[in-house]
C-alpha cells in the first residue's frame, strides 16, 4: 500500500460556549482535517488542531496557525510521503522528521490518518495497533474555561449529574479568584468529585504558586496542571507544595520528560497525541512516564471528532493514563447526547456522536480511529 495524496481541509466548528484559559488569544475550534489517500482507495483521517499561542516553555515550541499546518502540510510533509507505505509508522516519522524540524501538530495529523488507513486496511481499531485495548472506558475531565464563578458553579453541578467524575477548572489570571473558585466549586459538587485546577502557566513566580496551591489544598486538589512556566520553576513549586504537580506546557517530548523527572519538576505528565508528533510518539513519552512512576492523563485542545478519536485510541492502550481524560465528547447536533457533560461545540463534522455513559467515553472497536466524516458538515464548516 502506498500513499497517493493528503488533502488539508482547515474547518471551524460553532462553540457550545465561549472555552477561555489563560494564553489563549483566538476563540477555539479552527483545526485543519487531513485526508490521507493510498493507491488501495483507503482514506486516513487526521487533525491538526493548531494553535497560535500554544506553544512549550519560553518559545521552546511554538504556536501553529491553520495557514501554517496548511502549508507545511501541503508542500513539505505530502511530497516527502508520497508512494511511502502508510503501516511503516517508524520510517513515516523518521521521513517527516527528516523533512521539516518541528511543527508536531502537522505530524501528528498525519501520523493520526496513518493509524486510520493502517486500521481500516488491516480491519483492526487503532488501539490493536498500539498495543491493544487496555480499557473499554474513558474517564474524561469536565473543563471549565476562565468564567464567573456562579456560571462555574452551576456547569460544575449539571456536569456532576450527568455522570462526570473530575472537574476541571482553568485558573492562573485571577489568584484570589481562583482560590475562590476552588472553595465554591467544593462546596457545590461535594467531597466525593475530583477537582483538578489548570493554571496554563499563568502564575507569575513559583512562590505564588506556592502560595496559591497551598490556599487551595483544604479543599482537595487532585493536582495542580502547569502553575508557572519553565522546568526548573515547577521544580520549586512540586517540592514545596503537597498537592501532586502536573506538566502540560513542560512536557511535549521524550527529552522533555526526561529533564522533569531527573529534576523532579512533575508527579503527574499531561500526554497528547499532538506535542510529540503523533501517537507513535506519545507512546515513548508514556513509556518514560511509566518508567519513573509518574501516572498520565490525555489532554487535547478541544478537537473535532478526528483528533478525539485519536486521543481515545492512545488513552484506551495506555496503561499509565490512569487520570480523567480532557477529551470532548464529540457530537453531531443530530444525534447529540442531552447535556453539557464533554460539550464544547454546537456540533461536530463526524457522523455518529461518542457513545457516553456515567462519566465514560465508551471505546469504539471499528476499524482504524472508528469514525466517518459527514461530508456535507465538512463542506459546511470548511473554511476553504
Ligand atoms: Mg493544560
Amino acid at each position: 500500500m502506498k500513499i497517493t495524496t493528503i488533502e488539508t481541509i482547515p474547518i471551524r466548528l460553532p462553540t457550545r460556549r465561549v472555552h477561555q484559559w489563560a494564553s489563549l488569544t483566538t476563540p477555539i475550534g479552527v483545526y485543519v482535517i487531513v485526508k490521507l489517500h493510498t493507491d488501495e482507495g483507503w482514506v486516513g483521517l487526521g487533525e491538526a488542531p493548531v494553535l497560535k499561542d500554544w506553544g512549550g516553555d519560553h518559545g521552546k515550541y511554538f504556536g501553529e496557525t491553520p495557514q501554517i499546518a496548511v502549508h507545511i502540510i501541503n508542500d513539505i510533509l505530502a511530497p516527502a510521503l508520497k508512494d511511502q507505505d502508510p503501516r511503516r509508522f517508524e520510517t513515516i516519522h523518521a521521513a517527516m522528521d527528516k523533512a521539516v524540524k518541528g511543527y508536531p501538530y502537522c505530524k501528528a495529523a498525519i501520523d493520526a490518518a496513518l493509524y486510520d488507513v493502517a486500521g481500516k486496511a488491516l480491519n483492526v481499531p487503532a488501539y490493536q495497533l498500539l498495543g491493544g485495548c487496555f480499557r473499554e472506558r474513558v474517564s474524561i475531565a469536565h473543563s471549565l474555561g476562565l468564567m464567573e464563578i456562579d456560571k462555574a458553579v452551576d456547569e460544575a453541578i449539571q456536569a456532576k449529574t450527568e455522570g462526570v467524575k473530575t472537574i476541571k477548572l482553568k485558573c492562573g489570571v485571577d489568584q484570589k479568584r481562583d482560590v475562590e473558585l476552588v472553595k465554591q466549586i467544593r462546596k457545590a459538587i461535594g467531597p466525593d468529585l475530583n477537582i483538578c485546577v489548570d493554571a496554563n502557566q499563568g502564575y507569575p513566580t513559583a512562590k505564588a504558586a506556592v502560595k496559591i496551591t497551598k490556599a487551595m489544598e483544604e479543599y482537595d486538589l487532585l493536582y495542580m496542571e502547569q502553575p508557572v512556566e519553565g522546568i526548573d520553576q515547577m521544580a520549586e513549586v512540586a517540592r514545596r507544595v503537597d498537592t501532586p504537580i502536573m506538566a502540560d506546557e513542560s512536557a511535549w517530548t521524550p527529552q522533555d520528560v526526561l529533564e522533569i523527572i531527573s529534576k523532579r519538576a512533575a508527579d503527574i505528565v499531561s500526554i497528547y497525541t499532538t506535542k510529540p508528533g503523533g501517537m507513535f510518539k506519545a507512546k515513548k513519552i508514556a513509556a518514560i512516564a511509566e518508567a519513573a512512576g509518574l501516572p498520565c492523563n490525555v489532554n487535547g485542545s478541544v478537537e473535532t471528532g478526528v483528533g478525539n478519536a485519536a486521543n481515545i485510541h492512545l488513552a484506551a492502550s495506555t496503561g499509565v493514563v490512569t487520570l480523567g481524560c480532557v477529551v470532548p465528547v464529540s457530537s453531531p447536533k443530530e444525534k447529540a447526547k442531552k447535556g453539557i457533560a464533554g460539550i464544547y461545540y454546537q456540533d461536530d463534522i463526524i457522523a455518529e456522536p461518542f457513545a457516553f455513559d456515567n462519566g465514560d467515553i465508551i471505546v469504539s472497536s471499528k476499524p482504524g480511529l472508528g469514525i466517518e466524516l459527514d461530508e456535507d458538515k465538512l463542506k459546511h464548516y470548511s473554511l476553504l
